[in-house]
């Protein structure tokens, strides 16, 4: 647990969430700004910073989250699929330095999976 970590105050319950499933290595729960209808965010309780943090050790956690979030994703409302994101230190855009799933879908297609850049 990190002192300061909004998700971990999330996790301690400290801050309120709007979860929809926990147990005792995961919590999920909606997105404070969803960018689709399905907006949810899958995160370790235990404080991981991001991806670039994780050793051999979290192999089964990271697995037990990969499993658990099509249903997440079907039983918060995009039962044809859905798209997983993690975003990984700066240059992949993390605001949040607590590893996080973002699980978004919906009703209509997400959309292409990234913008070309300018000059590629
Ligand atoms: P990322 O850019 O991958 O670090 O994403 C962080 C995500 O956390 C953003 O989509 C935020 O909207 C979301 N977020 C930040 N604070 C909260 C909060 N208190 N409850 C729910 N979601 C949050």
């Amino acid at each position: 647990m990190s002192e300061d970590c909004i998700f971990c105050k999330i996790v301690r319950g400290e801050i309120p969430a709007r979860k929809v499933f926990e147990n005792d290595e995961m919590l999920a729960f909606h997105d404070i700004h969803p960018l689709r209808p399905v907006h949810l965010l899958l995160i370790p309780k235990k404080h991981i910073a991001s991806l670039a943090g994780v050793g051999p050790e979290d192999a089964p956690l990271l697995g037990n989250m990969m499993a658990a979030a099509n249903r997440l994703a079907v039983e918060a409302g995009s039962p044809e699929g859905f798209r997983l994101i993690v975003n990984v230190g700066s240059i992949g855009g993390q605001e949040v330095p607590h590893l996080h799933f973002h699980i978004v879908g919906g009703p209509e297609m997400v959309g292409p999976m990234l913008r070309r850049a300018e000059n590629s």
